[in-house]
């Protein structure tokens, strides 16, 4: 078979989260060999996730681990005064490392490692190019920092620098969206983590240091000339009538699940 590709998405409640889990849990579902880790940002796991997981029909983990307080955004905070979905990923390579140790066999090791955050686009191509990484596999983002895209550049099949907007100058100037690891090397390194801690835009970095340099990166996409995943964001509803309506005792049923 294939490698796996495990996908490890932190995801949170909120009024556009079941249509956000559809959209990628019906796109995973075009990808053979998928294993999808879901990480819920609540002391608890939902049942709207577990419902939909459940009817999803994809080979699914579900866990869930809060964020601590003081690291969760306030409403009104800036979005880049915190980064999201920190604890989450982490606590899905956790689970992670400690299944594929209890699994038997050689081929426990196989596979690869994707962070998919639950509002970005994803083009079916994009999972079949991550498929054999090796060590660190990297390729363009669209819509993201400010550009139209950021992407490593590619010289003689390497990895020299990277076009972006901002800080060029950080270990890895990429997005979460943009690369994927191989499971063998996050399992033989099983300190790897994202470090909520570091300073703004160098979460990626945080995590991506330890494992690999520069120069060992492996370029997809056409040596990164191709956007295949898109950072999208979805803008939050307004529920003006909705207010409006509930004042008069005429809100939506709250038993219908949107
Ligand atoms: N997320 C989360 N808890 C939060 C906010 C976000 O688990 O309080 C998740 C979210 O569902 C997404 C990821 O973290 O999968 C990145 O968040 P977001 O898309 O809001 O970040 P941005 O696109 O603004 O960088
Ligand atoms: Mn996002």
């Amino acid at each position: 078979p294939p490698p796996t590709i495990f996908v490890i998405t932190p995801t949170y409640a909120r009024l556009v989260q079941k249509a956000e889990l559809t959209r990628l849990s019906q796109t995973f579902l075009h990808v053979p060999q998928l294993h999808w880790i879901v990480v819920e940002d609540s002391p608890h796991k939902t049942p709207l996730v577990s419902d939909l997981l459940m009817k999803s029909g994809l080979t699914y983990t579900h866990l869930h681990m809060p964020t601590a307080k003081d690291r969760k955004l306030q409403e009104g905070d800036p979005s880049w005064l915190k980064p999201r979905g920190v604890e989450q990923r982490n606590e899905g390579l956790r689970w992670l490392r400690e299944d594929r140790r209890a699994q038997p066999g050689s081929d426990n090791q196989q596979g690869v490692v994707y962070f998919a955050d639950d509002d970005n686009t994803y083009s079916l191509q994009i999972f079949e190019e991550m498929r054999n990484t090796q060590r660190v596999s990297v390729w363009p983002v669209g819509l993201v920092g400010g550009m139209k895209y950021e992407r490593p550049v590619v010289e003689g099949g390497k990895v020299v620098r990277f076009h972006t907007g901002w800080r060029p100058s950080r270990p890895f100037p990429m997005d979460m969206a943009g690369f994927a690891v191989s499971l063998k090397l996050v399992l033989n390194n099983p300190e790897a983590c994202f470090d909520g801690e570091a300073p703004m835009g160098f979460l990626e970095s945080s995590f991506l240091q330890g494992l690999v340099t520069m120069d060992e990166l492996e370029p997809k996409a056409d040596n990164c000339t191709k956007v295949l995943v898109w950072h999208t964001r979805t803008e939050k509803p307004k529920m003006k009538r909705e207010e409006a309506l509930q004042a008069q005792g005429l809100g939506s049923d709250p038993a219908v699940e949107v």
